[in-house]
């Protein structure tokens, strides 16, 4: 039986998303399941296991077509054992996930971090246009990073590669989850814009905003756009200090992996060019003419998709 289809899984804190894809890339089905985090996340594999077999037997499909299991995880990844080392939203340590789902299933499985995952997914079915070199930041909750060097997803020694986020911008900044200080997603992630807001407001700024606040339970980033694009001056000079530090930041990593393409992604992006226009502009100004010359922008299509097509597209890839 010609094996002709692929399964990608995203692990995520609250679901973990699945889809049977062709390696046409058309997706067949797509579905989710919550993520059971009960002793540390102990049951993922085998709810995963049994998701797909259900959907499997609903669909009619045999299980010689599928090809392999595509996994992104969220945390520290080793490759080519598939062990996450440390998934903290998860409660994984040392978790043998490669080896847990390939006893289910009797399938190949590979495993890589979801940043990584995400860009892969991108470059194939969304707007990274298969390019060989490729980065893609997402702007979220946290700033994530994915990085394809010469076609291949770049991980590292031991799975802390592309990690930008945890780039530090600024050395006596706020404190980050990683334990340091002034990392890139103290300042750029959803998150960092809104405490840096909430500074400003503190300090009886951005006034407009601080109208906003009083009406809405929340000020999220999308706020903060609005307010710039409405005339708050403190809002407007928060969200270019945002884009210099992006800017740059991303300047330096094209001066390492040289990049045909910048995807941002994540939350934040919903900006649109509004975002886009200022961060291209900031990298035009820092990075090496000739990295800016090869080097095009673009917004992330496929939100959270992006995932699922990446781990079919590392099924793929390693076939
Ligand atoms: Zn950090």
């Amino acid at each position: 039986m010609e094996k002709d289809l692929l399964i990608g899984i995203d692990i995520g804190g609250t679901t973990v998303k699945h889809a049977i894809i062709t390696s046409n890339g058309e997706m067949i089905s797509s579905w989710e399941i919550p993520t059971n985090l009960q002793n540390a996340g102990i049951s993922i594999p085998t709810d995963i296991w049994t998701s797909i077999e259900l959907k499997l037997n609903e669909l009619e499909i045999k299980k010689q077509r599928i090809l392999g299991i595509g996994v992104g995880a969220p945390g520290f990844i080793e490759p080519e054992t598939g062990i996450v080392a440390i998934a903290v939203n998860i409660g994984w340590r040392d978790f043998h996930l490669k080896d847990l789902l390939e006893g289910l299933s009797g399938l190949p499985v590979l495993v890589d971090n979801d940043a990584n995952i995400a860009a892969l997914g991108e470059n194939w079915q969304g707007s990274g246009d298969q390019v060989d070199n490729m980065l893609a930041v997402t702007l979220g909750t946290g700033v994530g990073g994915g990085i394809i060097a010469n076609g291949h997803i770049l991980s590292g020694a031991n799975g802390t590669g592309a990690e930008i986020g945890h780039m530090i911008v600024e050395p006596d900044g706020a404190p980050c989850n990683c334990g340091r200080n002034g990392c890139l997603e103290t300042v750029t992630s959803a998150t960092g814009i809104v405490r840096q807001a909430e500074e400003l407001m503190n300090a009886g700024k951005a006034v407009k905003l601080q109208q906003r606040k009083e009406s809405v339970s929340r000020i999220t980033t999308k706020d903060i756009f609005e307010c710039a694009s409405e005339g708050d001056l403190d809002c407007q000079a928060l969200l270019q200090y945002v884009f210099d530090v992006l800017g740059f930041s991303l300047a330096n990593v094209a001066a390492t992996v040289n990049p045909a393409k910048i995807l941002i992604g994540g939350g934040v992006s919903k900006a649109g060019d509004a975002l886009l226009n200022p961060v291209k502009a900031a990298f035009e100004k820092y990075a090496l003419a000739r990295a800016n010359e090869a080097c095009t922008f673009g917004i992330a299509q496929l939100g959270n998709d992006a995932g699922v097509y990446g781990g079919a597209y590392l099924v793929l890839q390693n076939n």
